[in-house]
């Protein structure tokens, strides 16, 4: 089976899903039958759409979020499922954070159940950048369940903290030049 270490935030059937689309094997029939549906959630402007409802619904008081996408390289250059950048840039001579939200194209075609769990994953890292007590009490005040997907001890407790790096400026990696990363995670477990 693909170890997916580097994913170790996030629940276990959404990694078995990833390790299905890589391997292609029998686990895929299982998914198949467990979670059979697919989201119409298929532009960026609907997944924006759809991140801000969840928000608007649990974290009315969390910074704003700037801008929603599906990245078709996300997966590839940070080996992430869902990313959380806060960029800053130079507006009207003021500092402005932008705050974004990434997440991996292969998702656009996927169960209802996993666009749900990325993104209430990166949504907690609004206001958590780690994957301690707090972040998974928040992901289960979200999306009841969360934590018991889990694999590892059945509660929400799951181990792996999110990378966050700091970057010099002007190198962002999505080939944005006016922007100034100060601080991104990707969930890297
Ligand atoms: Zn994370």
């Amino acid at each position: 089976m693909t170890d997916l270490k580097y994913l170790r935030g996030y629940p276990e059937p959404l990694l078995a899903q990833v390790r299905q689309l890589i391997a292609e094997e029998r686990l895929g029939d299982y998914l198949q039958r467990r979670y059979p549906g697919r989201h119409q959630v298929q532009s960026d402007k609907a997944l924006y759409g759809y991140v801000q409802t969840l928000k608007q619904e649990y974290l009315k008081s969390a910074p704003p979020i700037d801008k929603v996408l599906y990245d078709n390289r996300l997966d590839l250059t940070h080996r992430a499922l869902g990313l959380h950048t806060a960029v800053s840039r130079v507006q009207g001579g003021k500092l402005k954070a932008k705050k974004e939200i990434r997440v991996a194209a292969l998702f656009r075609e996927a169960a209802p159940e996993f666009l749900q769990m990325i993104v209430v994953h990166e949504l907690a890292h609004l206001r958590e950048s780690e994957h301690n007590r707090a972040f998974y009490k928040l992901c289960e005040h979200m999306l009841p369940g969360y934590g018991r997907s889990s694999s590892t001890c059945g509660c929400s407790c799951i181990g792996g903290s999110c990378r966050v790096a700091d970057q010099p400026p002007g190198v962002d990696g999505f080939g944005h030049p006016p922007y100034r990363p100060v601080r991104s995670g990707a969930c890297v477990g």
